[in-house]
Protein backbone atom coordinates (compact mmCIF):
# COMPACT_ATOMS: atom_id res chain seq x y z
CA UNK A 1 0.00 0.00 0.00
CA UNK A 2 1.41 3.35 -1.07
CA UNK A 3 -1.14 5.52 0.56
CA UNK A 4 -0.10 6.85 3.89
CA UNK A 5 -3.60 7.83 5.04
CA UNK A 6 -4.44 4.14 6.21
CA UNK A 7 -2.26 4.91 9.24
CA UNK A 8 -3.94 5.90 12.21
CA UNK A 9 -3.50 9.34 13.60
CA UNK A 10 -3.46 8.13 16.84
CA UNK A 11 0.01 6.03 15.52
CA UNK A 12 0.98 7.92 12.91
CA UNK A 13 3.84 9.84 15.19
CA UNK A 14 4.64 6.89 17.22
CA UNK A 15 8.25 6.09 18.04
CA UNK A 16 9.19 2.64 18.36
CA UNK A 17 11.27 1.97 21.74
CA UNK A 18 14.60 3.13 21.17
CA UNK A 19 16.26 1.06 24.25
CA UNK A 20 14.29 -2.22 22.55
CA UNK A 21 15.41 -1.43 19.15
CA UNK A 22 19.19 -0.41 20.09
CA UNK A 23 19.51 -3.80 21.85
CA UNK A 24 18.00 -5.56 18.94
CA UNK A 25 20.77 -3.82 16.57
CA UNK A 26 23.49 -4.48 18.59
CA UNK A 27 22.24 -8.13 18.82
CA UNK A 28 21.92 -8.35 15.13
CA UNK A 29 24.87 -6.78 14.56
CA UNK A 30 26.82 -9.42 16.85
CA UNK A 31 24.99 -12.08 14.78
CA UNK A 32 26.40 -10.95 11.52
CA UNK A 33 29.88 -11.15 12.86
CA UNK A 34 30.31 -7.49 13.93
CA UNK A 35 32.90 -7.05 17.17
CA UNK A 36 29.99 -5.11 19.19
CA UNK A 37 29.97 -4.63 22.63
CA UNK A 38 26.40 -3.92 23.72
CA UNK A 39 25.68 -1.59 26.98
CA UNK A 40 22.47 -0.61 25.74
CA UNK A 41 19.67 -3.44 27.48
CA UNK A 42 18.10 -2.75 30.70
CA UNK A 43 17.62 -6.12 30.65
CA UNK A 44 19.31 -8.78 33.71
CA UNK A 45 21.77 -10.72 32.31
CA UNK A 46 20.58 -13.43 34.87
CA UNK A 47 18.66 -17.34 33.99
CA UNK A 48 15.40 -16.78 35.91
CA UNK A 49 16.23 -18.69 38.83
CA UNK A 50 15.19 -22.62 38.66
CA UNK A 51 12.65 -22.51 41.07
CA UNK A 52 10.58 -20.31 39.19
CA UNK A 53 11.18 -22.41 36.01
CA UNK A 54 10.10 -25.22 37.36
CA UNK A 55 6.69 -23.94 38.98
CA UNK A 56 5.79 -22.96 35.56
CA UNK A 57 7.11 -25.87 33.85
CA UNK A 58 4.56 -27.85 36.80
CA UNK A 59 2.10 -25.68 35.81
CA UNK A 60 2.41 -26.78 32.09
CA UNK A 61 2.67 -30.50 33.08
CA UNK A 62 -0.77 -29.82 35.37
CA UNK A 63 -2.77 -28.46 32.33
CA UNK A 64 -2.60 -25.03 33.17
CA UNK A 65 -2.86 -24.29 29.78
CA UNK A 66 -6.19 -22.62 29.57
CA UNK A 67 -7.72 -19.12 29.49
CA UNK A 68 -7.98 -17.08 33.31
CA UNK A 69 -9.76 -14.55 34.99
CA UNK A 70 -8.79 -11.34 32.58
CA UNK A 71 -8.00 -9.64 35.89
CA UNK A 72 -5.07 -12.35 37.18
CA UNK A 73 -5.11 -15.49 38.91
CA UNK A 74 -6.32 -15.22 41.90
CA UNK A 75 -3.52 -16.65 44.23
CA UNK A 76 -1.25 -14.95 42.37
CA UNK A 77 -2.91 -11.53 43.12
CA UNK A 78 -3.66 -12.24 46.74
CA UNK A 79 0.26 -13.35 47.14
CA UNK A 80 0.50 -9.55 45.68
CA UNK A 81 -1.63 -7.56 47.88
CA UNK A 82 0.13 -9.71 50.63
CA UNK A 83 3.37 -8.07 49.62
CA UNK A 84 1.84 -4.53 48.85
CA UNK A 85 0.36 -4.61 52.85
CA UNK A 86 3.21 -6.06 54.66
CA UNK A 87 5.82 -5.33 52.90
CA UNK A 88 5.24 -1.67 51.47
CA UNK A 89 2.96 -1.00 54.12
CA UNK A 90 0.25 -0.27 51.04
CA UNK A 91 -3.14 -2.31 52.79
CA UNK A 92 -4.22 -4.14 48.91
CA UNK A 93 -6.55 -6.61 48.75
CA UNK A 94 -6.32 -8.92 45.92
CA UNK A 95 -9.37 -7.02 44.19
CA UNK A 96 -7.22 -4.03 44.40
CA UNK A 97 -4.71 -5.97 41.49
CA UNK A 98 -3.89 -6.15 37.57
CA UNK A 99 -2.12 -8.54 36.62
CA UNK A 100 -0.50 -7.41 33.06
CA UNK A 101 1.52 -8.38 30.23
CA UNK A 102 4.98 -6.45 32.21
CA UNK A 103 4.70 -3.37 33.82
CA UNK A 104 4.26 -1.66 30.40
CA UNK A 105 1.13 -3.00 29.79
CA UNK A 106 0.07 -1.71 33.42
CA UNK A 107 0.99 1.26 32.32
CA UNK A 108 -0.50 1.51 29.34
CA UNK A 109 -3.74 -0.27 30.87
CA UNK A 110 -4.11 2.56 33.66
CA UNK A 111 -3.35 5.61 31.02
CA UNK A 112 -6.24 4.36 28.74
CA UNK A 113 -8.38 3.97 31.62
CA UNK A 114 -7.82 7.44 33.41
CA UNK A 115 -6.96 10.17 30.62
CA UNK A 116 -8.63 11.81 28.27
CA UNK A 117 -7.72 14.09 25.15
CA UNK A 118 -6.36 17.48 26.82
CA UNK A 119 -5.85 16.12 30.22
CA UNK A 120 -1.48 16.85 31.46
CA UNK A 121 1.03 14.41 32.92
CA UNK A 122 3.67 15.63 34.80
CA UNK A 123 7.05 13.35 33.68
CA UNK A 124 9.87 14.26 35.84
CA UNK A 125 12.98 14.09 33.68
CA UNK A 126 14.93 12.25 32.80
CA UNK A 127 12.27 10.20 32.66
CA UNK A 128 11.61 6.03 30.93
CA UNK A 129 11.14 7.15 27.40
CA UNK A 130 7.66 4.69 27.33
CA UNK A 131 5.72 7.61 29.88
CA UNK A 132 5.54 10.10 27.46
CA UNK A 133 4.49 8.03 24.15
CA UNK A 134 1.80 6.41 26.65
CA UNK A 135 0.12 9.39 27.35
CA UNK A 136 -0.14 10.59 23.94
CA UNK A 137 -1.45 7.10 22.70
CA UNK A 138 -3.97 7.94 25.20
CA UNK A 139 -4.60 11.23 23.68
CA UNK A 140 -3.05 13.28 26.85
CA UNK A 141 -0.31 15.52 26.71
CA UNK A 142 3.18 14.96 28.54
CA UNK A 143 4.55 17.40 30.40
CA UNK A 144 7.67 17.41 31.16
CA UNK A 145 9.28 18.53 34.88
CA UNK A 146 13.44 19.32 34.59
CA UNK A 147 16.04 18.39 36.72
CA UNK A 148 19.91 18.97 36.03
CA UNK A 149 22.60 16.43 36.66
CA UNK A 150 24.06 19.06 38.50
CA UNK A 151 21.18 19.00 41.39
CA UNK A 152 21.30 15.23 40.88
CA UNK A 153 18.65 14.68 38.98
CA UNK A 154 16.38 15.95 42.10
CA UNK A 155 12.89 16.53 40.53
CA UNK A 156 12.39 20.85 41.19
CA UNK A 157 9.18 21.22 43.54
CA UNK A 158 8.28 24.69 42.97
CA UNK A 159 8.86 23.65 39.25
CA UNK A 160 6.52 20.68 40.07
CA UNK A 161 3.85 23.28 41.69
CA UNK A 162 4.16 25.72 38.58
CA UNK A 163 3.53 22.99 35.94
CA UNK A 164 0.13 22.15 37.59
CA UNK A 165 -2.87 23.41 36.00
CA UNK A 166 -6.40 22.48 35.97
CA UNK A 167 -5.95 19.86 33.35
CA UNK A 168 -3.51 17.85 34.79
CA UNK A 169 -4.85 14.74 35.78
CA UNK A 170 -1.50 12.64 36.64
CA UNK A 171 1.99 12.94 37.99
CA UNK A 172 4.77 9.71 37.67
CA UNK A 173 6.90 8.64 39.99
CA UNK A 174 9.79 6.43 39.37
CA UNK A 175 11.93 5.23 41.95
CA UNK A 176 14.70 4.02 41.69
CA UNK A 177 15.13 5.37 38.55
CA UNK A 178 15.08 4.26 35.09
CA UNK A 179 17.31 6.38 33.34
CA UNK A 180 19.32 7.77 36.24
CA UNK A 181 19.30 5.33 39.37
CA UNK A 182 18.19 8.13 41.64
CA UNK A 183 16.39 7.01 44.77
CA UNK A 184 14.01 9.45 45.71
CA UNK A 185 14.49 9.85 49.46
CA UNK A 186 11.86 9.58 52.40
CA UNK A 187 11.74 13.65 52.63
CA UNK A 188 11.41 14.37 49.20
CA UNK A 189 8.52 11.92 48.83
CA UNK A 190 6.44 13.54 51.83
CA UNK A 191 7.21 17.09 50.09
CA UNK A 192 5.38 15.50 47.13
CA UNK A 193 2.45 13.90 48.88
CA UNK A 194 2.16 17.46 50.38
CA UNK A 195 1.58 18.93 47.18
CA UNK A 196 -0.54 16.86 46.13
CA UNK A 197 -2.81 17.18 48.66
CA UNK A 198 -3.64 20.62 47.90
CA UNK A 199 -4.84 19.11 44.19
CA UNK A 200 -7.18 16.59 44.70
CA UNK A 201 -8.02 16.58 41.14
CA UNK A 202 -4.23 14.83 40.22
CA UNK A 203 -3.44 10.63 40.45
CA UNK A 204 -0.35 9.26 41.36
CA UNK A 205 1.42 6.83 39.73
CA UNK A 206 4.94 5.59 41.64
CA UNK A 207 6.64 3.01 39.42
CA UNK A 208 8.51 0.96 41.54
CA UNK A 209 9.75 -1.67 38.69
CA UNK A 210 13.43 -1.84 40.07
CA UNK A 211 12.17 -1.43 43.81
CA UNK A 212 14.43 -4.55 44.77
CA UNK A 213 17.81 -2.93 42.70
CA UNK A 214 18.97 -0.84 45.41
CA UNK A 215 22.29 -0.16 46.92
CA UNK A 216 22.96 -1.46 50.18
CA UNK A 217 22.53 2.16 51.84
CA UNK A 218 19.36 2.84 50.39
CA UNK A 219 16.42 1.65 51.18
CA UNK A 220 12.61 1.63 48.99
CA UNK A 221 10.22 3.45 49.77
CA UNK A 222 6.84 3.81 48.42
CA UNK A 223 4.89 6.99 48.19
CA UNK A 224 1.69 4.68 49.09
CA UNK A 225 3.03 4.01 52.48
CA UNK A 226 4.12 7.21 53.14
CA UNK A 227 0.61 9.12 52.06
CA UNK A 228 -2.16 6.71 52.92
CA UNK A 229 -4.79 9.28 52.86
CA UNK A 230 -3.61 9.41 48.82
CA UNK A 231 -4.55 6.17 48.26
CA UNK A 232 -7.87 6.46 46.33
CA UNK A 233 -5.77 8.43 43.86
CA UNK A 234 -2.19 6.43 44.04
CA UNK A 235 -1.16 3.47 41.63
CA UNK A 236 1.38 1.59 41.92
CA UNK A 237 3.38 -0.70 38.83
CA UNK A 238 5.60 -3.41 39.67
CA UNK A 239 7.00 -6.64 37.77
CA UNK A 240 8.70 -9.61 37.88
CA UNK A 241 11.25 -9.02 35.45
CA UNK A 242 14.14 -7.19 36.74
CA UNK A 243 14.28 -8.50 40.81
CA UNK A 244 13.44 -12.07 39.23
CA UNK A 245 15.24 -12.06 35.57
CA UNK A 246 11.88 -12.52 34.14
CA UNK A 247 12.04 -10.21 31.17
CA UNK A 248 10.22 -12.60 28.93
CA UNK A 249 7.91 -14.27 30.68
CA UNK A 250 6.18 -10.72 30.72
CA UNK A 251 4.26 -10.38 34.17
CA UNK A 252 3.19 -7.28 35.47
CA UNK A 253 1.00 -5.65 37.49
CA UNK A 254 -0.78 -2.32 38.67
CA UNK A 255 -2.38 -1.47 41.99
CA UNK A 256 -4.67 0.88 43.06
CA UNK A 257 -8.38 1.70 43.64
CA UNK A 258 -11.11 -0.49 42.33
CA UNK A 259 -12.84 1.39 40.42
CA UNK A 260 -9.94 2.24 37.75
CA UNK A 261 -8.97 -1.23 38.29
CA UNK A 262 -12.62 -2.80 37.30
CA UNK A 263 -11.88 -0.23 34.09
CA UNK A 264 -8.44 -1.72 33.46
CA UNK A 265 -9.91 -5.27 33.51
CA UNK A 266 -12.43 -4.48 30.98
CA UNK A 267 -9.93 -3.10 28.78
CA UNK A 268 -7.51 -6.46 28.88
CA UNK A 269 -10.28 -8.56 28.79
CA UNK A 270 -11.29 -6.91 25.27
CA UNK A 271 -7.73 -6.86 23.99
CA UNK A 272 -4.89 -9.42 25.66
CA UNK A 273 -7.45 -11.06 28.12
CA UNK A 274 -5.24 -13.52 30.44
CA UNK A 275 -1.48 -12.90 31.10
CA UNK A 276 0.16 -16.51 30.08
CA UNK A 277 -1.18 -18.94 32.52
CA UNK A 278 1.79 -20.67 33.48
CA UNK A 279 3.93 -17.94 33.54
CA UNK A 280 1.47 -16.35 36.21
CA UNK A 281 2.36 -19.57 38.29
CA UNK A 282 6.00 -19.11 37.77
CA UNK A 283 5.41 -15.48 39.03
CA UNK A 284 4.01 -16.77 42.29
CA UNK A 285 6.47 -19.22 42.94
CA UNK A 286 8.77 -15.90 42.27
CA UNK A 287 7.00 -13.88 44.94
CA UNK A 288 6.07 -16.46 47.60
CA UNK A 289 9.78 -18.22 47.39
CA UNK A 290 13.10 -17.43 48.95
CA UNK A 291 14.69 -14.22 48.36
CA UNK A 292 18.32 -15.93 48.69
CA UNK A 293 18.50 -15.73 44.47
CA UNK A 294 17.19 -12.54 44.11
CA UNK A 295 19.53 -11.14 46.51
CA UNK A 296 22.64 -12.91 45.04
CA UNK A 297 21.75 -11.47 41.75
CA UNK A 298 20.90 -7.72 43.44
CA UNK A 299 24.52 -7.95 45.15
CA UNK A 300 26.44 -8.74 41.75
CA UNK A 301 24.28 -5.45 40.14
CA UNK A 302 25.71 -3.54 43.13
CA UNK A 303 29.51 -4.66 42.61
CA UNK A 304 28.76 -4.23 38.39
CA UNK A 305 27.12 -0.54 39.20
CA UNK A 306 30.41 0.06 41.16
CA UNK A 307 32.68 -0.90 38.72
CA UNK A 308 30.91 1.11 35.90
CA UNK A 309 30.76 4.25 37.93
CA UNK A 310 34.65 3.50 38.46
CA UNK A 311 35.50 3.36 35.21
CA UNK A 312 32.84 6.30 33.87
CA UNK A 313 34.66 8.68 36.82
CA UNK A 314 38.57 7.82 35.35
CA UNK A 315 37.58 9.12 31.96
CA UNK A 316 38.41 12.57 30.97
CA UNK A 317 35.46 14.63 30.08
CA UNK A 318 32.81 12.52 31.56
CA UNK A 319 31.12 13.34 34.33
CA UNK A 320 28.60 11.26 37.03
CA UNK A 321 26.00 11.66 39.39
CA UNK A 322 26.36 8.46 41.30
CA UNK A 323 23.34 6.03 41.15
CA UNK A 324 21.72 4.40 44.32
CA UNK A 325 19.83 1.73 42.60
CA UNK A 326 18.43 0.12 39.10
CA UNK A 327 21.22 -1.21 36.81
CA UNK A 328 21.86 2.11 34.76
CA UNK A 329 24.73 4.91 34.45
CA UNK A 330 23.74 8.61 33.12
CA UNK A 331 26.79 10.62 32.48
CA UNK A 332 27.08 13.74 30.98
CA UNK A 333 28.95 14.15 27.89
CA UNK A 334 28.63 17.45 26.86
CA UNK A 335 32.27 18.57 27.38
CA UNK A 336 32.74 17.12 24.04
CA UNK A 337 30.19 19.49 22.46
CA UNK A 338 28.44 16.38 20.82
CA UNK A 339 24.84 15.92 21.12
CA UNK A 340 23.79 12.27 22.60
CA UNK A 341 22.52 10.92 19.72
CA UNK A 342 25.84 11.67 17.61
CA UNK A 343 27.64 10.43 20.51
CA UNK A 344 26.06 6.96 20.18
CA UNK A 345 26.41 6.90 16.64
CA UNK A 346 29.87 7.95 16.67
CA UNK A 347 30.55 5.06 19.55
CA UNK A 348 28.68 2.19 17.34
CA UNK A 349 30.29 3.66 14.17
CA UNK A 350 34.06 3.82 15.87
CA UNK A 351 34.83 1.47 18.14
CA UNK A 352 31.55 -0.78 18.15
CA UNK A 353 30.21 0.17 21.31
CA UNK A 354 25.97 0.51 21.76
CA UNK A 355 24.95 2.45 24.07
CA UNK A 356 21.58 4.50 24.46
CA UNK A 357 21.30 8.26 23.41
CA UNK A 358 20.09 10.35 26.58
CA UNK A 359 17.66 12.47 24.36
CA UNK A 360 15.51 9.37 24.36
CA UNK A 361 14.92 10.39 28.06
CA UNK A 362 14.59 14.00 27.51
CA UNK A 363 18.30 14.84 28.38
CA UNK A 364 20.39 15.00 25.47
CA UNK A 365 23.45 16.07 27.59
CA UNK A 366 24.09 12.69 28.97
CA UNK A 367 23.94 9.19 27.36
CA UNK A 368 22.68 5.55 28.89
CA UNK A 369 24.93 2.44 30.37
CA UNK A 370 23.72 -0.44 31.38
CA UNK A 371 25.67 -1.97 34.08
CA UNK A 372 23.62 -5.82 33.65
CA UNK A 373 26.27 -6.90 31.65
CA UNK A 374 29.38 -9.38 32.41
CA UNK A 375 32.36 -7.80 34.33
CA UNK A 376 34.39 -8.30 31.02
CA UNK A 377 31.44 -6.78 29.10
CA UNK A 378 31.60 -3.49 31.29
CA UNK A 379 35.63 -3.48 31.23
CA UNK A 380 35.43 -3.97 26.98
CA UNK A 381 32.29 -1.19 26.86
CA UNK A 382 35.03 1.26 29.29
CA UNK A 383 37.97 0.51 27.15
CA UNK A 384 36.01 1.19 23.77
CA UNK A 385 34.25 4.42 25.45
CA UNK A 386 37.75 5.26 26.91
CA UNK A 387 39.14 4.83 22.97
CA UNK A 388 36.57 6.98 21.44
CA UNK A 389 36.63 10.11 24.25
CA UNK A 390 40.48 10.30 23.30
CA UNK A 391 39.52 10.42 19.74
CA UNK A 392 37.33 13.59 20.18
CA UNK A 393 39.28 15.42 22.85
CA UNK A 394 42.51 14.88 20.00
N1 LIG B 1 13.04 -0.98 30.49
C1 LIG B 1 14.20 -1.49 29.86
C2 LIG B 1 15.10 -0.37 29.38
O1 LIG B 1 14.84 0.77 29.64
C3 LIG B 1 13.86 -2.47 28.77
C4 LIG B 1 13.48 -1.92 27.44
C5 LIG B 1 12.18 -1.21 27.43
O2 LIG B 1 11.17 -1.85 27.75
O3 LIG B 1 12.20 -0.04 27.13
O4 LIG B 1 16.12 -0.65 28.78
Amino acid sequence: MTNSNHISKRVASLKPSLTLEISAMAKTLKQQGKDICSLSAGEPDFDTPSFIVEAAIKALKDGFTRYGPAQGDAELREAIASKLSLTNNIPTDSENVLITNGGKQAIYNLFQAILNPGDEVLIPSPYWLSYPEMARLAGAKPIAINSSPKDGFKMKLKELEEQITSKTKLLILNSPGNPTGRVIPRSELEEIARILRNHPHIFLMSDEIYEFLISNEKKHISIGEIAPDLQNRTFIINGFAKAWAMTGWRVGYLAGPVDVIKKTIALQSQSTSNVCSFAQRGALAAIQGSRESLQIMVNSYNERRRQLTEGLNNIKGISLVPQDGAFYAFPEISKYKLDSLTFCKLALDEVGLALVPGIAFGEDQCIRLSSAVSVETIEDGLKRLNKLVSKLID
